[in-house]
């Protein structure tokens, strides 16, 4: 498939967490890109309406694209608990309600898992990039794991105290962040966007 190469200085991140946008700025930084966030030009966070990972990253990169009239970059991220058929999924941030209480969120995972043995789960992660003419090129990022219980660890966000990845024997809640980076569902995402659009 023929991709869309990135050519431009500047590009939004079509994001309104910093943490977020650090890692992304240090990850284009070696290919000259200027990024400049969602938050700082006060644009608003579109609704998540889509009804997948990928729908919404594009409805968010086409917002911010629309606003600017520059290319944009957003991301859209979630659980899926096989179990569960996929949930939370792309409500995984909803699950953890108004306050954003994630150890709420997991206890409500490890309550609707019940007595299931199947402990099956990925992280996943959508990466859309658009242009102003309307084009989009998107990409899709996971890494497999098992949901373990209680939750182990205090490193990481969201989800990752529960997350086993497949082959390892420390949770994303116990592991150094260089080692969540090298095999996450966020890096995956990204070696494909970097590959296909911004290396010549
Ligand atoms: P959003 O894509 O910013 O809406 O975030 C989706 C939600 O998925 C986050 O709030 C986290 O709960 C969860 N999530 C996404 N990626 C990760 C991760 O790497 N670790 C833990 N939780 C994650």
């Amino acid at each position: 498939m023929s991709r869309r190469k990135f050519t431009a200085e500047r590009l939004i991140i079509a994001s309104h967490n910093p943490g977020k946008v650090r890692e992304i700025a240090e990850l284009l930084a070696p290919f000259g890109t200027t990024v400049v966030s969602a938050g700082e030009l006060g644009l608003p966070e579109p609704e998540e309406t889509g009804q997948s990972f990928i729908e919404n990253a594009e409805l968010k990169a086409h917002a911010a694209t629309q606003a600017t009239g520059l290319p944009a970059l957003a991301d859209d991220s979630g659980l899926a608990v096989a179990a569960l058929g996929g949930d939370p999924g792309i409500f995984s941030a909803r699950w953890a309600g108004p306050t954003k209480d994630f150890d709420y969120a997991m206890k409500r995972i490890e309550k609707a898992l019940a007595d299931l043995p199947d402990r099956r789960a990925h992280f996943v992660c959508a990466l859309s990039l658009a242009w102003p003419d309307g084009h989009v090129e998107s990409f899709e990022g996971v890494v497999h794991g098992t949901l373990v219980w209680p939750p182990r660890g205090n490193l990481g966000f969201g989800y990752d105290p529960m997350f086993l990845p497949n082959g390892r024997t420390q949770t994303f809640g116990e592991m150094a962040p260089e080692e969540k980076h090298a095999i996450s569902h966020r890096a995956d995402a990204f070696h494909q966007l970097v590959d296909a659009c911004f290396r010549n």
